[in-house]
């Protein structure tokens, strides 16, 4: 519903930290440097945050 644009971001699974994540590209938390992906870390839309 009109969020088709918004910027998903990975919850780190090991540390809870949120980060962009890197279309085509490797998603490596940038506090803990775990390796997010689809399957191990959950996808969050990051339109709303930091308010
Ligand atoms: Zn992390």
């Amino acid at each position: 519903m009109g969020a088709e644009n918004a910027p998903l971001s990975y919850r780190c699974s090991r540390c809870g930290n949120t980060f962009k994540v890197n279309p085509g590209g490797a998603n490596i938390c940038p506090i803990c440097g775990f390796n997010c992906g689809p399957d191990k870390c959950r996808q969050v839309e990051a339109s709303d945050e930091g308010y």
